[in-house]
Parts: structure tokens; C-alpha cells; sequence
């Protein structure tokens, strides 16, 4: 629970706050499909608890009539044609009744039980399929935030609180209703006047159950905080080992952890004290039920008149009925504190999965978008300015909060105040290669983020083939594109699976040829099973360098006609950046590349090379040309250290000065 509840979780919340009656909601849009299920449940649910009260009534019956003959064989609603003449036949017939009515209990009990959890559990399936397709299509500025952790909670607690609300808490609220309704119908009818007095504990018990809600509900809250807590620190400490050891705070730590270990002990016995208290507290109300029933009905037989202002008559076997029906609403009423957890549980949960669909995507398809097909690769950034928004774009609450036009763009966004991308033109022909460098934080990832249309821009425009992205389908216009980064990422699966993954109808060769090109073959044939080598969580674990062959693969396989690489701070060894560099020169040879750099001997040859310093293209040429100029670019290579990031902060300095020189000549 504690990342889930204590990040910012504004984005949520917004969504959250406007779903309206969520556990409707999810009744009608998922809950109708499989309502027959729902019936079935509850319908052998209500007979196999009414079968279950069968035993008691039928003992009552047979005591008087058969073991006392004092009455006539009469069951409640049982016609008596049914029933037989003589004594030892109606023996006979109690003991079949009676194993009938354990066996129907038996056989319904597991129909409902089937049944019921059926229906919970394809609703859950549904929701967690549609909410993932849901989170799938969102847009990157959801996944900016902290809420990875969140939104797992979402298709995992929230998923099992509705599974375990839809299947449990429902089928025993009707156990509930059945068993309170069925003996309260049973008993009134053999003696309403002794009912009357038994049933008493009812309403009390009930009484006792909302003290007890209320009361222990301020101690769950606190011992969830408390669990949370202790969690963060065990995390925490964790994670900084290294810290805690170097610093040698092992004893100021273990204190930390011994006050949230013991805060934690202290909350929970604090539930548990007064969960302890509940359930005997539960039967006691109903053995005072018991005894009362017990006392006045033994009474009542005894003297054989009835005591106090009660009148009428009671049998030998109405007590005995009277002595076992008052023991059977004890567990469904002990039920309740749970079903209304459950029930409270489970709204709160299908509020954060509407809430999660509700978040409405930003980036979709124009209506007469235009598919890419066979792209020259072409591009084109004009004027380009972007911001990140923090958080939602057009969070609910904004003045205008209906999601941004796929052309146009809201003019009032983050860019206005801090635009991590301003101004930025520049034209990338067919197969050519646009090299970026400069410092952290200037803005290269963002800009080619833009271009995958990941963000839309604030200002400006950019086109591929002279189309704007905004007007392309942008399932079309990222298949175009290849992305190649450092980290690159595999899926837990084998190595053939992992280069094949986006073009699934490749075949064997196909792979191989592009693990080839990748100057990946040679390793892979060399893993334990090859090709069919598991990788991933559960098998090889790959060197970074390799990864990024696999990743080279697996874009050379899709044939994009724009490729982007980015290029982090690798440490490979020299002879693997090699091999690296000769891929990536034949994956870029005839496309249209864009590279961010930090190895400036990397981009040399590229056709055009931009400077980025605070999202600003601020020199732009050929390596010559700017070796020439004897700007920014000329500097960095000067250093060679190939990693701007450690250039010295003076240095930066008067690249900057001189940048406002520049510009000034420019104008
Ligand atoms: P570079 O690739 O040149 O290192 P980036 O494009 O990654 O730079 O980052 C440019 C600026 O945008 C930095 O100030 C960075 O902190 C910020 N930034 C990057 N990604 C995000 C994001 N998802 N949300 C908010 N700010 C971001």
C-alpha cells in the first residue's frame, strides 16, 4: 500500500473524483454479460441455505409426532398427501428428508459456489484486460509521474478487492438475508411468541457489529499507515546499504526500524484486541439467546403452561427446532463487519479502475488522418516549441478541458513559462544523417520524442513527407520510425522472440540476417540453446553491450525509413563499440538518422550537426564548418573527453557568452 497511497497521485484523483456510483458502473458495464452466472449463484445460494435449515425443522416434527405422538405428522409447507400413515414409515421418511436436505445443501453448495465465483471472476478478467488495453493507449505524460506503482495496484489489489467483493461479500450478504429471514419465518411459524423473544438478539447483534465497525475502523487506518511506514524504512534502508555501511549508522537505522517495527505491533494489537472481542462477543449475544430460549421454553414445558404474559402451547419438538435455529444466525450475522469491509473496499477500488479509464488520451489519430506508407523519410521541424506539462495537459478543473485538438494545441501550456524546446528549425532530407550534441538536460531526447509524436508540440509544427505528424496515424508514423537507445529493453523471452518482437511473421532467416547486420549472430550462436536461448528475468543475463546488438537487430528486422539512435555514455569495451559503431553505420546508410551524441568522433561524417544548449539550436553545419567556426561544437571536440557532461562549469560559461554573441550576430 505505501507507494500507492502516499505519492501525488493527482492525475488519479481528478478522474477518480467524477466517477459516479462506481460499483453501478461496473455492474452495468461488465456485469451484465455474465449475469446469468450472478443468478444461477444466488439462485442455488438462497435453496441451499434454506435446504440447510430443513434438518432441524424435520427433528422438530418427527419428535412430536413419532418419538411422543403427541400431533399429526405436519410440515410447514409439505402437503399431506406426502406424507406416510404409519409411525415407523414416518420414521423412514424424516431420515430420508433429512439426508436429502444435507445432500441438496451439498450439491447447491458447490453449484452456487461455481457459479458464483464465475461470474466474479470473468467480470475481473474483463476489467483487467480492458484497463490494461486502457493504460496501453494513454499517453506518455500519465507514465511521467510517479504512478508506475499505482497503476500496477490498480489492475492488482483493486482487481482482487472486486474479485473477492463480487464472489464473497455478495453470496454472503444473500447467505445473510436468507438465514436471518429463514429461521425469523420458521420460528414465527411454530411459536411467533417464543420467536419474538429468541429474535431479540438480532437486532442487537447487529447494534454490536456497527459499534464495532466503527471503532475498530480509526485502528485499520492507522495500522495501514503504520505497516506503511515500516515499509518505506525496510525499503529505504535497503536500498541505501551501501550508504549506511560507508557512513556507519547500522545502530541509528536499526533504531529507526525497531520505533516503526514496534509503532506497527502496537497498531495491530490494537485491532486485534478488539477483533478478538467481536466474535465472542457475537456468540455470546446469541448464547443469551439461547439460554433465554432455553429458560423459557424449558419452562413452558415443564409446567406446561406458559410463563410470564406468553400464552398458547409449545411442544416438546417446537423446543428442540426452537434450540438449534437459535445457534445458526450467529456466523452469517458475524458476516456482516466483513461484507460491509468488503463492500467499502470494493467501491473505493472500482473508483480508482474507472478512474484509471477515464483518463482521457490526448494524442489520437485526426479524423482524416493519413496513413504513411512507404516513407521517403524527409523531415521537417518548423518553429518547434514544447514544455512538459506537469502532470495532465487538461486535467479536469482547467478552463478548457476538453483534450487538445490533434492540430493547434492549446496556446496557454507549460511551454509559455519554460519551454524545454523553443524555436527549433531545422530540415533532415531523405537518407540523411542529422547529428545532435551538447550538454544534459539541452532538450535532444525531447526533440526527437516530439517526433514520435510521444508529445505533441506547443508551437510550431513538424512534418514527415510534408506531412504535419498530427495528420499522419500514428500507429503509421511510429512504425516508420526506428528507435535504438542504450538501454535497451528485452522482454522476458528467448533471443529469437526478443529481435522478432514487431514484426512477428519474420522468419528464422530473416532474424539471423538482421542479427548478422547487428554483429549480433556470432554471441547469440554462442548462448546455451542459441537462438532459442531464454533471456531475461529467467535466463542469460546479457551485457549491456550485447542488449544493444539485440536492439540493433530487431530495428534492422523492421526496416524503418527514420531511425533515431541515441547514443548514452556507454561503457562497452572498445572492441565491442567497434562492432556497435560498423551496425549502426550500415542500419543508418540509406536512411534518414537522427543521433544524439556523446561521442563526437561518432558523428563526423553526419550531414548536418546541431548544437542544442537550453532546447535552442545554437551552431549548426557540418563538422568542418564548426571546427571552423570555432564555437561551442569546436570547443567540445577540443576537449575530446567525448562526454560533455563532465565539461567544467567555466567552460559552459563562456559557451554561453558566446552563443549571446552569435545570436547577436545573426540579428
Ligand atoms: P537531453 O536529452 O539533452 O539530455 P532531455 O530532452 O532529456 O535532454 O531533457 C530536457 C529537459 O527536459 C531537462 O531539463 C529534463 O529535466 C526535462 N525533462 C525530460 N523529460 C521530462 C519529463 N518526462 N517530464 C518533465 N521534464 C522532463
Amino acid at each position: 500500500m505505501g507507494a500507492a497511497e502516499t505519492d501525488d497521485d493527482s492525475v488519479f484523483e481528478q478522474y477518480r473524483d467524477r466517477v459516479d456510483r462506481p460499483l453501478g458502473r461496473l455492474f452495468r458495464e461488465y456485469g451484465t454479460p455474465e449475469l446469468h452466472w450472478l443468478a444461477v449463484g444466488m439462485f442455488a445460494n438462497v435453496l441451499a441455505r434454506a435446504a440447510s435449515l430443513l434438518p432441524p425443522v424435520v427433528l422438530g416434527v418427527a419428535i412430536d409426532a413419532v418419538f411422543l405422538d403427541r400431533t399429526d405428522y405436519s410440515l410447514l409447507f409439505l402437503p399431506t398427501r406426502f406424507v406416510p400413515a404409519t409411525e415407523t414409515d414416518q420414521f423412514w421418511f424424516s431420515v430420508a428428508l433429512i439426508v436429502g436436505a444435507f445432500l441438496a445443501t451439498a450439491v447447491l453448495t458447490w453449484i452456487y459456489g461455481v457459479a458464483a465465483n464465475n461470474f466474479a471472476h470473468r467480470v475481473m478478467h474483463t476489467v483487467r484486460v480492458d484497463s490494461f488495453e486502457k493504460l496501453q493507449s494513454l499517453d506518455m505524460w500519465f507514465f511521467d509521474g510517479k504512478q508506475t506503482g499505482e497503476v500496477m495496484s490498480v489492475l492488482d489489489n483493486d482487481a482482487t478487492n472486486l474479485e473477492r467483493f463480487l464472489d464473497n461479500a455478495l453470496q454472503n450478504s444473500v447467505r445473510l438475508g436468507v438465514m436471518v429471514l429463514g429461521i425469523a419465518v420458521v420460528l414465527f411459524a411454530q411459536n411467533p411468541q417464543l420467536a419474538a423473544l429468541t429474535l431479540v438478539a438480532v437486532p442487537l447483534m447487529v447494534g454490536f457489529t456497527w459499534w464495532f465497525m466503527r471503532t475498530v475502523e480509526p485502528r485499520y487506518t492507522s495500522q495501514r499507515e503504520s505497516v506503511g511506514d515500516l515499509n518505506t524504512r525496510l525499503e529505504n534502508a535497503l536500498s541505501g546499504m551501501q550508504l549506511i555501511k560507508t557512513s556507519g549508522t547500522e545502530s541509528y537505522e536499526s533504531d529507526r526500524v525497531r520505533d516503526a517495527s514496534f509503532a506497527y505491533f502496537r497498531d495491530t494489537m490494537a485491532v486485534l484486541r478488539l477483533n478478538y472481542l467481536y466474535r465472542p462477543g457475537m456468540e455470546l449475544f446469541a448464547g443469551l439467546a439461547f439460554a433465554t430460549t432455553f429458560l423459557v421454553g424449558g419452562l413452558w414445558l415443564t409446567t406446561g403452561t406458559a410463563p410470564g404474559p406468553l400464552t398458547g402451547t409449545l411442544s416438546a419438538g417446537e423446543f428442540v427446532t426452537f434450540l438449534f435455529l437459535t445457534q445458526r444466525f450467529t456466523a452469517p450475522l458475524a458476516e456482516v463487519s466483513n461484507i460491509v469491509d468488503s463492500y467499502e473496499n470494493a467501491k473505493a477500488s472500482s473508483e480508482r479502475v474507472f478512474g484509471l479509464q477515464d483518463v482521457p488520451r490526448r494524442i489520437t489519430d485526426a479524423d482524416e488522418a493519413v496513413e504513411l506508407s512507404d516513407p521517403d523519410g524527409r523531415v521537417v521541424y518548423d518553429r518547434v516549441r514544447f514544455g512538459y506539462a506537469d502532470g495532465d495537459p487538461a486535467a479536469p478543473g482547467d478552463d478548457d478541458n476538453s483534450a487538445l485538438s490533434a492540430t493547434g494545441g492549446s496556446q496557454t501550456r507549460a511551454a509559455d513559462l519554460d519551454p524545454v524546446i523553443d524555436d527549433v528549425s531545422f530540415t533532415a532530407e531523405s537518407g540523411e544523417t542529422v547529428a545532435f550534441v551538447g550538454p544534459t538536460g539541452a532538450g535532444k531526447s525531447t526533440l526527437l520524442k516530439l517526433l514520435l509524436r510521444l508529445y505533441d508540440v506547443d508551437a510550431g509544427g513538424i512534418s514527415v513527407d510534408g506531412h504535419d505528424i498530427r495528420e499522419i496515424e500514428t500507429a503509421s508514423l511510429r512504425s516508420a520510425i526506428g528507435y535504438v537507445s542504450q538501454d535497451a529493453f528485452l522482454f522476458d523471452g528467448t533471443v529469437a522472440a526478443n529481435v522478432r518482437y514487431g514484426r512477428f511473421d519474420a522468419d528464422r532467416e530473416a532474424v539471423v540476417a538482421a542479427c548478422e547486420a547487428a554483429e549480433a549472430d556470432e554471441f547469440v550462436r554462442n548462448l546455451p540453446e542459441g537462438y532459442d536461448t531464454r533471456i531475461g528475468e529467467r535466463g542469460v543475463k546479457l551485457s549491456g553491450g550485447q542488449r544493444q546488438r539485440l536492439s540493433i537487430a530487431r530495428t534492422v528486422l523492421r526496416d524503418p525509413a527514420i531511425l533515431i539512435l541515441d547514443e548514452a555514455t556507454s561503457d562497452v569495451d572498445t572492441e565491442t563499440e567497434l562492432l556497435i559503431q560498423r551496425s549502426l553505420d550500415r542500419l543508418a546508410a540509406d536512411r534518414t538518422t537522427f543521433v544524439i551524441a556523446h561521442r563526437l568522433s561518432t558523428i563526423r561524417d553526419a550531414d548536418t550537426i546541431l548544437v542544442v544548449e537550453d532546447g535552442e539550436i545554437v551552431e549548426r553545419g557540418e563538422h568542418d564548418e564548426l571546427l571552423a567556426r570555432d564555437g561551442l561544437y569546436a570547443k567540445l571536440w577540443g576537449v575530446q573527453a567525448g562526454e560533455i557532461e563532465s565539461l567544467p562549469e567555466t567552460f559552459l560559461n563562456r559557451a554561453r557568452e558566446r552563443r549571446a554573441e552569435t545570436v547577436a550576430d545573426d540579428d
